[in-house]
C-alpha cells in the first residue's frame, strides 16, 4: 500500500509533500509559467468549465501553485491551503471572505500595520466595525464579543513586541459567539505553531517571511477545513485576483525544503543572542519567545514548540536605538523578517510609524524598542556584532 504522506515526518514533507512529477521524472519540481491550458476537444473545455479536474487559468489555479499550496497543507495539518500573492493579500482575503456589512470583527490591538490599516480604514467603509481588546486578556476578548460577531482576529506572537495570545482559550469564546478564529502564525512559524490543532478555522502567513527566507519574492496563504474554505475564499480568490505567480509558486516550493533546517538554526541563533542583548547592562528589557522571563512563558510552553528568530528590546530612547542601530556591522539595518541576514529595525520610525502615538503607548511600544530578527550568519559573529552595537547605544 501506498504510504499516506500524512503520516510523514515533518521533513519528509518539506521534501516530499505535494510534488506532482510530469512524465519527464525532473527531480527539481518544474515551473508551470503558463496562464491558461487547452483542452483536447471542445467537450473537454465544456467538462473543466463544469467543475471537472484540470486546469483552465492561472488566476484560478496552476500546476506549481498547487504543488506548493498541497506542501504547505501537508506541513500545516490542514485539508486545504489557497496560495495568495502577498501576506496582506491573504489577511485580507481572509477577513472579507468571512465578513459582510453590518458585522463586527475583534482583534488584538497589537498587529502588523497593514493589517490594522485593513481593520481600521478600509473594512469600516463597507459596514464592518471592529473592537480592539489587548490579546493577553481573556475576558477583553469575551467582553468584546456582540451577537454580530463574525470573525476574532490573532496574531501570535505578534509584531512587534511578541505578545502572545492563549489561542486555544480564544478560540472557545469565537466558537461560543458563532464566530470564527483567524490566527496570523507569521512570527511562530508553521514549524513551532500549529493553530488549527489548537482550535482556530482560518491560519495566515506571509510566506515572504520565513518560508521564502532568502530574500526574493513575497507570496502568502490561507489554510483551513472544508467546507469553510471553499464557502468563504473560492469564489473570492477566483474573482478578485490575488493569484500567486507560479515563479514565486517555485521559489517557496524550494523554501519549504529547507525551512525546517533554516528556522531551527535560526532559532539558535536568536536564543543566543537574546541572552547577550539581556545581560547587557544598556537594555531596560528583552522580550524573546524563548527565554523563561517572557511575560507569557506558561501560554508559551502550551502552544509553541520553538522561540523563534526574533527578538525585541528596549534602549531606553531613540537616541540609543539609533546608536544601536548605525553601530551594527554584519547585521543589516530592515524591516523584513524571517531572512537568512539578520536585520534590526526601530518599529517606531518604520513599521509602525503610521500608527497614532497614543495607540503605540497601549501596546508599550515606546521609541527605544529595536525588533531584531535573527538570522543563519555565525552565532559567534552575530553576538559580537550585537555586543558591540550596545556598546556604542
Ligand atoms: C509581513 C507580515 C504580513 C504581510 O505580509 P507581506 O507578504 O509583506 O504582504 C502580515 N502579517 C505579519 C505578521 C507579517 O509579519
Amino acid at each position: 500500500m501506498a504510504e499516506d504522506p500524512r503520516d510523514w515526518e515533518v521533513e519528509t514533507r518539506l521534501v516530499r509533500g505535494g510534488l506532482a512529477r510530469s512524465p519527464y521524472g525532473e527531480i527539481s519540481e518544474a515551473l508551470y509559467l503558463t496562464q491558461s491550458f487547452a483542452y483536447d476537444s471542445a467537450e473537454a473545455a465544456d467538462a473543466r468549465f463544469a467543475g471537472g479536474p484540470g486546469f483552465i487559468y492561472q488566476r484560478f489555479g496552476n500546476p506549481t501553485t498547487q504543488m506548493f499550496e498541497d506542501r504547505l497543507a501537508l506541513l500545516e495539518g490542514a485539508e486545504v491551503c489557497r496560495a495568495t500573492a502577498s501576506g496582506m493579500s491573504a489577511v485580507h482575503v481572509a477577513l472579507t471572505g468571512l465578513l459582510r456589512a453590518g458585522d463586527h470583527l475583534v482583534a488584538g490591538r497589537a498587529l502588523f500595520g497593514s493589517c490594522r490599516w485593513i481593520i481600521s480604514e478600509w473594512l469600516p467603509r463597507f459596514g464592518v466595525e471592529t473592537t480592539y481588546v489587548d490579546a493577553t486578556d481573556l475576558e477583553a476578548w469575551k467582553n468584546a464579543v456582540r451577537p454580530n460577531t463574525k470573525v476574532l482576529l490573532i496574531e501570535s506572537p505578534a509584531n512587534p513586541l511578541l505578545e502572545v495570545t492563549a489561542i486555544g482559550a480564544v478560540a472557545e469564546i469565537a466558537h461560543a459567539a458563532g464566530a470564527k478564529l483567524v490566527v496570523d502564525n507569521v512570527f511562530a512559524t508553521p514549524i513551532f505553531q500549529k493553530p488549527l490543532a489548537l482550535g482556530a478555522d482560518i491560519v495566515v502567513y506571509s510566506a515572504t517571511k520565513h518560508i521564502d527566507g532568502q530574500g526574493r519574492v513575497l507570496g502568502g496563504a490561507i489554510l483551513g477545513a472544508e467546507p469553510l474554505m471553499t464557502e468563504a475564499y473560492k469564489d473570492i480568490l477566483r474573482h478578485t485576483g490575488p493569484a500567486l505567480s507560479p515563479f514565486n509558486s517555485w521559489v517557496l516550493l524550494k523554501g519549504l525544503e529547507t525551512l525546517e533546517l533554516r528556522v531551527r538554526k535560526q532559532t539558535d541563533n536568536a536564543s543566543r543572542v537574546a541572552d547577550v542583548i539581556a545581560s547587557h547592562g544598556k537594555t531596560r528589557q528583552t522580550i524573546y519567545c524563548g527565554r523563561p522571563d517572557h511575560p507569557q512563558a506558561a501560554i508559551i510552553a502550551n502552544q509553541m514548540t520553538g522561540g523563534g528568530n526574533v527578538v525585541a528590546f528596549d534602549l531606553g530612547s531613540r537616541e540609543a536605538a539609533f546608536r544601536f542601530l548605525n553601530a551594527l556591522q554584519i547585521v543589516d539595518i530592515s524591516n523584513n523578517l524571517g531572512d537568512a541576514k539578520s536585520m534590526a529595525t526601530h518599529p517606531c520610525t518604520t513599521t509602525h510609524r503610521s500608527m497614532p502615538e497614543a495607540e503605540r503607548l497601549e501596546i508599550g511600544l515606546t521609541e527605544g524598542w529595536v525588533r531584531m530578527s535573527v538570522g543563519l550568519e555565525g552565532a559567534g559573529d552575530l553576538s559580537r556584532d550585537v555586543s558591540r552595537a550596545l556598546d556604542a547605544a
